[in-house]
């Protein structure tokens, strides 16, 4: 056992109102400058829906990700030679059709209008051309369009339904989407990392967070190309990569990633999870079905004594292994089960989970134009508005096991509350669904606890991070005092 900590995310999608707020507070924040205009290292989108850049989903166009080839863990995209040769020729990187032709208005022209008989308008012009420009597409530009012929019908999730189960998604009045908020997953086998030929893009020891040394980077894309859920990006100004940083400076300081602070449905949580990077190759080589388990089974638990031992012995701060005790994340994914990282079948192995929406899937318009929670969701297909194959293509690997265990105990949860507080329940099938469920009410009442009543210190639980520490384990500290001190790479220099 080799105990390894990664700060990771749990997304409840069940609370996720599409306000769009997170991506505003990482864009005001990181991504207002200029080569970085269309990047949206938070992006909602609407599913089902192609995404953003669109169809990034689709692997036999990018090839991103890890594939198992003749009993081998690789790189997808290309093996190491063969990348070094297709180093200044990439066919499988997004263009800018694929993300969108970022613009302003000319806002100038509402102020400088000369005395006229209309009032003044603004037009779009380009942020990379600078001339006047037609609006075709933005990052969101499906949003909420769950019934779209254009968006909703091309999501690769979709493949592998049958002919009815996809007409009836896109029927008038069955119509049904939720959100899908996005950031980098800062992967345990990030596929971004291994395919960098220049050594740019890290991922930090001491607690995961994936980054680009902007130092580093050639500009060779490689990273783009290699991450399946395209969540690094070229800045065409500085002509270096960049990615989400998972706000480190401000989790160094205490405070939540912007986007998650500034979440307004308190979807995010944050917490360490403990693993073992033993089981890394193993747990990434497994068959699709065994991904979601054999990724439990390498998140260790941090209350037990032989792990705490080993933690120790591998330098973990006391204090980290008390912060994953109190990890919500924890909770969710490995003690209740009911988070599961979005397309193991990437085999990153991405940090960040999510619990998958019920109320999309079971809930429906009853005659009177109410909308009504199905209790029978399971023996009755009919009743199920978003086919349980699509939330498991998404979600566990096409296990729809997984997902229908999730959903056993979230539906659980939802009428064992309501046995509680409208009383309309009976309680012999509040009992058995709680065996079906293989859960307890206080569990239950565990999870409706973190989920609905959690505060900002519950939903966020920051370890302390001992950046200097950190740093000891590769540098001789002592050695850099008379230059420039623990925080800089270069000396300073003074003057002219
Ligand atoms: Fe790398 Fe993509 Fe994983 Fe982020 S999500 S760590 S960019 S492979
Ligand atoms: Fe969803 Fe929260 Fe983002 Fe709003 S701020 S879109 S609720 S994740």
């Amino acid at each position: 056992m080799n105990v390894r900590v990664q700060v990771s995310m749990v997304f409840h999608l069940d609370k996720c109102i599409g306000c769009h707020t997170c991506s505003l507070a990482c864009k005001n924040l990181w991504t207002s400058r200029p080569g970085t205009e269309y990047m949206w290292w938070n992006n909602v989108e609407t599913k089902p829906g192609t995404g953003y850049p669109t169809l990034y989903e689709d692997q036999e166009e990018y090839r991103g990700g890890w594939e198992v080839k003749d009993g081998e863990l690789r790189l997808k995209l290309n093996t190491r030679a063969g990348e070094l040769l297709s180093i200044s020729y990439n066919p499988h990187l997004p263009a800018l059709d694929d993300y969108y032709e970022p613009w302003t208005y000319t806002y100038g022209d509402l102020i400088d209008a000369p005395p006229q008989e209309d009032q003044p308008v603004f037009k779009p012009v380009s942020l990379v051309t600078g001339k006047e420009m037609e609006i075709e597409a933005g990052p969101n530009w499906d949003d909420d369009l769950g019934g779209s012929g254009i968006y909703a019908a091309h999501d690769p999730n979709l493949s592998s339904l049958s002919d009815e189960q996809r007409e009836r998604l896109l029927d008038v009045e069955r119509v049904v989407f939720f959100y899908l908020p996005r950031i980098c997953n800062h992967c345990v086998n990030p596929s971004c990392v291994a395919a960098c030929p220049a050594g740019a893009i890290y991922k930090r020891g001491e607690d995961g967070i994936v980054l680009v040394s902007q130092e580093k980077c050639m500009g060779w894309r490689m990273c783009i190309s290699g991450c399946p859920y395209k969540k690094v990006y070229y800045n065409w100004e500085t002509g270096k990569s960049e990615k989400c940083i998972l706000c480190y400076p401000r989790l160094e300081t205490g405070q939540a990633p912007a986007c998650m602070h500034s979440c307004v449905g308190r979807i995010r949580y944050l917490g360490v999870l403990l693993y073992d990077a033993d089981r890394i190759h193993d747990t990434a080589s497994r068959p699709d079905n065994e991904l979601v388990d054999a990724q439990r089974e390498m998140i260790l638990d941090p209350f037990d004594a032989e792990v705490i031992r080993q933690a120790r012995a591998d330098g973990v701060p006391d204090q980290v292994i008390e912060s994953a005790r109190k990890s919500p994340v924890f909770k969710f994914v490995k003690k209740w089960k009911i988070a599961l990282p979005l397309h193991p079948e990437f085999r990153t192995l991405p940090m960040l989970f999510y619990v998958p929406p019920l109320l999309p899937v079971t809930g429906s318009m009853s005659d009177e134009g109410l909308y009504e929670s199905s209790s029978d969701f399971f023996s009755s297909l009919e009743s199920a508005r978003l086919p349980i194959r699509y939330m498991a293509n998404l979600f566990s690997a096409g296990d729809e096991e997984q997902v229908t265990k999730i959903y056993r105990k979230l539906i659980a949860g939802r009428y064992y509350k309501r046995a509680q507080t409208v009383g309309d329940v009976d309680g012999g099938k509040i009992a058995q669904m709680l065996a079906e469920a293989q859960t307890t009410a206080e569990e239950l009442e565990e999870i409706y606890e973190l989920t609905s009543l959690a505060g900002f210190d519950e939903r966020f639980v920051i370890p302390p991070f001992s950046r200097e520490a950190a740093i000891e384990l590769v540098q001789i500290t002592q050695a850099r005092q008379e230059g420039g001190g623990m925080g800089f790479v270069h000396e300073p220099h003074r003057g002219l």
